[in-house]
């Protein structure tokens, strides 16, 4: 989004002027190749434009040359500090590892940016916050977040000085405060990378996406993040949905029908958690970007709904429609659910 640099996966941009990228994670061991191949057309189906594989050992490595052959999402691999591992990636057809060169002997190094730069991979490379050193702790009077900065930058300046430019930055703690300032940190010293963003294991449920959205809604505002991913305990494909909810509340990007509906109070003429409910499933084959509001009542509901596209406006005995900001037709509550497939209709 703000990155003066544009890195590019097979079609896939980051950074520059591209949108901010939704990305997941694998969360099937490569060797279970169908499941694996489902769960990516589960994620592709949902908007995914990126997913992190784990490859662990060698032996899965024809697993992952298997699954980059038969994708179309875009695939990086999640390595860490094996270089021969990092190697068999980019042979399985990777066009994007994560790795943690600080944990590499140099002359292996070597030959994974030799390699990276002879098949135009893009590579990430970041610190977590379980990761930190005791001499980066050091070095950062204490300061975790500081920590964090410097154990990137670490790995940053090895492969720079290798003139490897083809990078995404990233550091992830799971705490929000100590992950916003350590981005904050790398965003004001390489404004010039890319960078993925996101808070680790921000955990189950509602505390996880609260957590995860508190992170990335705050980075995204100061204008810091290409392609993110929220992490959650939960199916990737809920990771994916999230994140395009949060990039659609900050109004970054558009995905699917922007529903706006009212919390309800006593005043609620229609059930409207009854109506949302019907009403959801219908939305699946509207364009991006169409505004639907469901309100409860008469007293605020016809103005709100008149300024979305579609309005539902609750009344004593069922419901006003509104197209456009002109009324479709009033109609009794057990009459909604047949009109509203035409209400829908372009
Ligand atoms: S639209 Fe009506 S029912 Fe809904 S919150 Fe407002 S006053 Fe209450």
């Amino acid at each position: 989004m703000n990155s003066k640099r544009q890195v590019k996966i097979n079609d896939l941009t980051i950074g520059g002027n591209a949108p901010v990228r939704v990305e997941s994670m694998l969360k099937i061991s490569l060797d279970k190749r169908e499941e694996v191949l489902a769960q990516c057309e589960r994620l592709i189906n949902c908007g995914c434009e990126m997913a992190r594989a784990a490859l662990p050992r060698l032996e899965y490595a024809e697993d992952l040359k298997f699954l980059v052959e038969h994708t179309k999402l875009t695939i990086m691999a999640d390595i860490h500090f094996d270089p021969a591992l990092a190697l068999a990636a980019m042979e399985a057809g990777c066009r994007a590892i994560r790795i943690n060169p600080g944990n590499m002997p140099l002359n292996k190094l070597n030959d994974v940016i030799t390699t990276a730069k002879n098949l135009g991979v893009v590579i990430r490379i970041g610190a977590n916050g379980g990761s930190i050193s005791l001499a980066q702790l050091d070095a950062a009077k204490g300061n975790r977040a500081e920590a964090l900065y410097i154990a990137v930058r670490e790995q940053a300046e090895l492969l720079l000085s290798q003139n490897f430019t083809n990078l995404i930055l990233s550091a992830k703690s799971s705490s929000v405060p100590e992950c916003i300032k350590a981005n904050e940190l790398i965003a004001a010293n390489y404004p010039e990378f890319p960078m993925h963003i996101g808070l680790t294991e921000a955990g189950p449920g509602d505390g996880g996406i609260v957590k995860g959205t508190a992170c990335i809604s705050n980075l995204l505002l100061k204008g810091i993040g290409d392609t993110l991913r929220v992490s959650l305990t939960d199916e990737p494909e809920r990771e994916v949905k999230v994140g395009y909810e949060i990039l659609k509340s900050l109004e970054l990007r558009v995905k699917g029908v922007n529903l706006i509906s009212c919390p309800t109070c006593g005043r609620r003429r229609a059930d409207v958690m009854k109506l949302v409910k019907v009403v959801e499933p219908m939305l699946k084959n509207l364009p991006d970007g169409v505004s639907l509001a469901v309100m409860g009542c008469e007293v605020n509901g016809p103005k709100e709904a008149r300024h979305a596209q579609y309005g539902i406006a609750g009344t004593p005995g069922g419901a006003v429609l509104f197209k456009e900001g002109k009324p479709f037709g009033e109609y009794k509550f057990e009459e909604l659910e047949k009109i509203l497939p035409e209400f829908l209709k372009n």
